[in-house]
């Protein structure tokens, strides 16, 4: 059988153990990923583009489990009704093949991309940053906002969205959360004066430039998190220039993140590296620092683990038989018509 976790059970989880000890949880899941970034069979996904949107496939491997996570793209979904992304993934064993878990990622990740932009900003980000500006508060905004309140100390946001309809949304949801202030800006330029932190996750199809190097100040931390696809950026090259660009997997981002404006030349460091004491981060209290985010297929893999642990523990998600239980494994026909049998002679 395999184990299936649906968006309710997501749900269900967020509820008994609540959000912030989740999104700890799953940096506790990156982190130990990403110190064994070597034990991984890694790949840049597979990307079907369209006029409006993508459709992407992300794979991730080490010796004994095989994961990948479906997920799309569609800027324009908002107005039809539908999210931006849509996602799920599954886990098999590499042993024989066998799913062994197919879970929901729509929640998930934004959960996940919320901690790896934690995971990322306490590396890269002054320890003593408090004010982060939030650019784009569509369908990952809360999760960042929540994330870098209770696992980074953000006390103070500043929030910016070409839609105040989606702004108003946000500022809903963040009223009450204690310790937290929340300031509507009128554009991008006044929520980052004076920011330590700047989130973008905006979604438009195009080479937008939400953030110019007029904007950038010393020490900033730069969480560029909507730039995740060809043609589809928004940090002014320029930003890039001025500072230390940290990202995921570097032949993946070349594609896919802002840093496609640059030459293949222009060094970026993978933040594995960091992690694991390889590399620098933050070299001081002036430096600008960019995590150029797209989204890494081995995210989603320490996110379906963290799923498939806390699910077993609290008894979620539900058996379902997605792979033919075979009595005689070379009978397949035999068990299409005999389970076609069963409900017959039941009735
Ligand atoms: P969404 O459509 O729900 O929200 C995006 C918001 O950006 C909207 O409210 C829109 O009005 C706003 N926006 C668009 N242009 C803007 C501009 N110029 N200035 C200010 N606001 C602007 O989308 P979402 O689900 O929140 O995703 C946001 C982005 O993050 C998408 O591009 C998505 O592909 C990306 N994303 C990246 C990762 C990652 O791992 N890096 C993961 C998930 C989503």
């Amino acid at each position: 059988m395999t184990t299936l976790i649906t968006t309710t059970d997501i749900a269900t989880l967020v509820a008994r153990m609540g959000l912030p000890t989740l999104l700890a949880q799953m940096v506790e899941y990156l982190e130990a990923d990403f110190r064994r970034w070597q034990d991984f069979e890694k790949c840049a996904r597979l990307a079907a583009h369209s006029e409006v949107g993508v459709i992407e496939l992300m794979p991730v491997s080490d010796a004994n489990e095989y994961s990948f996570k479906y997920v799309n793209g569609h800027p324009s979904n908002t107005r039809l009704g539908l999210p931006t992304v849509m996602a799920f993934g599954v886990i098999a064993e590499v042993s024989t093949g066998r799913p062994s878990l197919l879970a929901e990622l729509t929640l998930t990740t934004a959960i996940r991309t919320a901690a790896t932009s934690v995971m990322a900003a306490r590396l890269l980000a002054r320890p003593q940053a408090r004010r982060m500006a939030l650019i784009g508060n569509g369908a990952q905004s809360e999760f960042q906002a929540l994330a870098f309140h209770h696992l980074l100390g953000i006390e103070e946001l500043r929030l910016y969205d070409v839609d105040p309809a989606a702004t108003a949304k946000l500022v809903a949801h963040l009223r009450g959360v204690p310790g937290l202030r929340v300031r509507v800006c009128a554009s991008t330029a006044e929520a980052v004066r004076g920011a330590d932190i700047v989130t973008t996750v905006t979604a438009d199809k195009t080479n937008a430039t939400i953030l110019t190097a007029d904007m950038l100040e010393p020490g900033m931390h730069i969480n560029g998190v909507g730039g995740d696809c060809p043609g589809k950026t928004e940090l002014h090259p320029e930003v890039l220039r001025r500072a230390s660009v940290f990202v995921e997997f570097e032949p993946q981002t070349r594609i896919e993140g802002d840093l496609q404006q640059m030459p293949a030349e222009f060094g970026v460091t993978e933040l594995w590296r960091v992690l694991r004491g390889e590399a620098e981060g933050r070299r001081n209290a002036s430096e600008i620092t960019v995590f150029d985010s797209v989204g890494f297929a081995l995210e989603d893999y320490s996110a379906l683990r963290l799923l498939r642990d806390r699910a077993a523990e609290l008894g979620l998600g539900q058996q379902i038989p997605l792979i033919p239980a075979l009595s005689d494994p070379k009978d397949l026909y035999g068990h299409l018509v005999n389970t076609a049998a069963e409900p017959r002679r039941a009735a």
